[in-house]
């Protein structure tokens, strides 16, 4: 009965593209099922071969991503309160926005984790703690972001912000072999000027380790045409432009990010599944923008556990990313907050071997995708493709006897 009324939403949207938003969203609902991915030699994939098999991360936050005995390590250094001081209680307090299903209760918590990011020594152990955990779940690259604007309460300016977190991905890359690159935020909110001044920030320090700019924030009622004249600098530097669409707003948000502010990758982009028609895992129509995405490969960062605990989409079972994978977009998963979300990527993959059924050869393809479109150089990428990642996958095949 919800695929009807998905349908006639999918119509709706290909004829208001370039029109006003709607003036609410329902969550996105599929029905998704029966799937038809086959299973690898019906080898079952466990827990520690998801962990062990080398992946990308491309949308992770640096303040999403802390340790509960850090911040409150921190926080004791700081006389910041805290809701608690037990580690696995505080742990729970981060994630109960993700079990509520409540947006405003999970993004209240990165007040508390910001709080504690305000010195350069906080900034380097949080950045160098997030390459020992990464490295930890064997992501072999990961492009980790933050808003440099929300570290200066203490009088840090942008400068020696960046630079601090950089020193903490540096060493702790060094320390445990991840490749990475940093992508600087701008505040959907906030005005034009000091999205321009975050604009020419990741610009100036893009030989020092930053690879792109990112707009985050809440969607609704901050068009990202708003901050056009950051975007225009950025593509006149021939830099790096990911927006996070389509999560809490439609098709029109996807489409400002693209076509107005020529984002190269989108972040999440689940509402794209509102510009095409489906039944089961077949799309039988698609609008000029799916279309476009899909034919110019434009990348997308998929977040599973994010998107269910903030409501976007209302299931595992009714995220569109099987639907997208299965149809030769160019997706992957990432974990977007692993604090608030309780996750890491080898839990992102294991929720999709469960739920959607992939198998190993899908894990490397869905990594393959994700490094295909990081920010780094194409000569970067090729490396790690083939010199890491490939030969990694096959060096699994081989121990566990996959083929
Ligand atoms: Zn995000």
């Amino acid at each position: 009965m919800f695929l009807k009324k998905w349908k006639r939403i999918g119509f709706y949207w290909r004829h208001k593209i370039n029109t006003e938003p709607p003036l609410s969203h329902m969550p996105v609902k599929l029905a998704l099922f029966p799937l038809d991915f086959s299973s690898y030699n019906g080898c079952m994939l466990t827990h520690d071969m998801i962990r062990r098999c080398p992946k990308v991360e491309l949308h992770d936050h640096l303040d999403g991503g802390l340790r509960p005995n850090t911040i409150i390590e921190l926080a004791k250094e700081t006389g910041t309160p805290l809701p608690s001081y037990e580690p696995e209680e505080l742990g729970q307090w981060f994630a109960r926005g993700c079990r509520q299903k409540s947006l405003p209760l999970y993004l209240e918590t990165f007040d508390v984790t910001t709080a504690v990011m305000q010195t350069k020594e906080a900034l380097t152990r949080i950045a160098r703690e997030a390459m020992e955990d990464l490295a930890a779940e064997n992501v072999v690259y990961a492009e980790i972001r933050f808003a440099p604007a929300l570290h200066t309460r203490m009088g840090l300016n942008l400068e020696e912000v960046v630079t601090a977190v950089l020193k903490g991905l540096d060493i702790g890359g060094r320390e445990n072999g991840v490749r990475f690159g940093l992508i600087l935020c701008a505040m959907r909110h906030e005005r034009p000027e000091s999205t321009l001044e975050i604009a020419e920030l990741a610009v100036a320090f893009r030989e020092k380790g930053v690879v792109g700019f990112d707009i985050a924030g809440d969607e609704y009622g901050h068009p990202p045409k708003k901050h056009i004249e950051a975007f225009q600098y950025i593509r006149s530097k021939n830099f790096n432009i990911t927006i996070h669409a389509g999560e809490a707003f439609g098709v029109e948000s996807i489409w400002q990010a693209i076509q107005i502010c020529g984002a190269h990758r989108i972040g999440h982009g689940v509402r794209l599944v509102e510009d095409m028609v489906a039944e089961g895992m077949s799309i039988k129509k698609m609008g000029s923008l799916a279309h476009f995405i899909q034919d110019r490969r434009i990348p997308m960062e998929f977040c599973l556990s994010s998107n269910v605990g903030t409501g976007a989409v209302e299931s595992f079972q009714d995220h569109p990313f099987p639907l997208f994978f299965k149809n030769s977009f160019r997706v992957f998963l990432c974990t977007d907050n692993r604090l608030m979300s309780g996750t890491t990527l080898t839990k992102e993959f294991e929720i999709a071997v469960r739920e959607y059924g992939l198998d190993f050869k899908d894990i490397e393809k869905i990594t393959v995708n994700a490094m295909k479109s990081a920010f780094i150089h194409h000569d970067q990428k090729i490396r790690l493709i083939y010199d890491v990642i490939k030969k990694g996958y096959a060096e699994l095949r081989r121990e566990y006897s996959l083929e």
